[in-house]
């Protein structure tokens, strides 16, 4: 290997455009997140920002752009550059060869799903596809994102490391794709199964018996753990929104987020609904987040993914969803 062999990769490093965000919510009652992207190390005339238009595990195209508002970006000195927004999803900024380019807007969040962002006076959600930008073939670069809580009470969970107080570091842009943020006063229950920590985190107040769900969840993990043969993680987050009505699930690598109606967590029946979405969502971290199709392998956050195996990746999931709470316990054939 020659000298120069060696050298290479730390220079090509040194000069990718570092990606920093800071996620604010001064006002959060406004439903407004106010986002500052700072692109450094950036050389070119030109710099393309895309917002995803789709979120993976959330198939149909979603258009995240539409709640965007106040785009401005300014150069090292501080002097507003031109922008040109070339698609829905699609901004370009004149750089006047500044190195390091601020972004800063809003984006409007009042939809409690589990695929889009909700902030209100009592917490802040977004899915980062339905909230960041990407730099186009730099989709690769560490991303580093800063939370700026409205209250100091307010906490931050999302399964990115921890770097210092309040700042995250996503090694890519699909690894920040797949961690969903929750800040506020959301409850936090930490509990182990196979020597792996977990936490059930929730937001809003129900019926839910927070002990009595942790049992069965634990159950669910063990009988998961022994079909794909252990844990493929060291921690994993059930993110648990307790809304007024409508539920839903959005599977991740080492998170689950989870929408469940707020008084449906009876024993019986409605007890035992909330456990098959659980072991459904908790099934994906395997089929579909660690083995997919090759259609989904690499992601194209511009449009549509087209795949004809989702009868695998949903429908073998959809099938274990009722059988592994059986063979946890949880209930039985009948
Ligand atoms: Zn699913």
């Amino acid at each position: 290997m020659t000298q120069s062999t060696v050298i290479a990769p730390t220079i090509v490093q040194d000069c990718l455009p570092k990606l920093v965000y800071e996620i604010a919510m001064p006002q959060p009652q406004t439903h407004l997140f106010e986002i500052k992207l700072t692109v450094c190390n950036w050389s070119g005339e030109l710099l393309n920002l895309k917002m995803p238009v789709w979120t993976p595990g959330s198939y149909l195209v979603r258009e995240y752009a539409k709640q965007l508002q106040d785009f401005i970006a300014v150069g090292d000195r501080g002097d507003r550059l031109a922008t040109t927004k070339f698609a829905k999803h699609h901004w370009q900024i004149q750089t006047n060869h500044h190195n390091n380019i601020i972004i800063n807007y809003r984006m409007f969040a009042n939809e409690l799903t589990v695929r889009t962002n909700h902030l209100d006076a009592t917490h802040g959600y977004f899915n980062p596809a339905a909230l960041c930008f990407y730099v186009p073939e730099y989709e690769h670069c560490p991303i580093k994102i800063t939370i700026v809580p409205p209250d100091p009470s307010w906490r931050v969970t999302t399964p990115l490391p921890e770097i210092s107080p309040h700042t995250f570091l996503a090694t890519d842009f699909d690894t920040l794709v797949d961690s969903p943020f929750e800040i506020g006063c959301q409850q936090i229950y930490d509990f182990n199964v196979l020597d792996k920590s977990h936490q059930l985190v929730i937001w809003g107040e129900g019926n839910l018996d927070p002990q009595l769900a942790i049992d069965d969840i634990k159950k669910i993990i063990e009988v998961e753990a022994k079909i794909f043969g252990g844990l493929p993680y060291e921690q994993y987050i059930f993110l648990l929104h307790l809304s007024p009505s409508g539920g839903g699930g959005l599977e991740h690598k080492n998170c689950c987020s989870l929408l469940y109606p707020r008084f449906s967590f009876q024993a019986g029946e409605k007890h035992n609904r909330f456990m098959q979405l659980v072991a459904h969502e908790f099934f994906h971290l395997w089929n579909i987040k660690r083995i997919r199709p090759a259609a989904l392998e690499k992601f194209d956050y511009e449009r549509e993914n087209y795949t004809r195996s989702l009868w695998f990746s949903e429908g073998t999931t959809s099938y274990y969803d009722l059988l592994i709470p059986r063979r946890a316990g949880i209930y039985d054939q009948q």
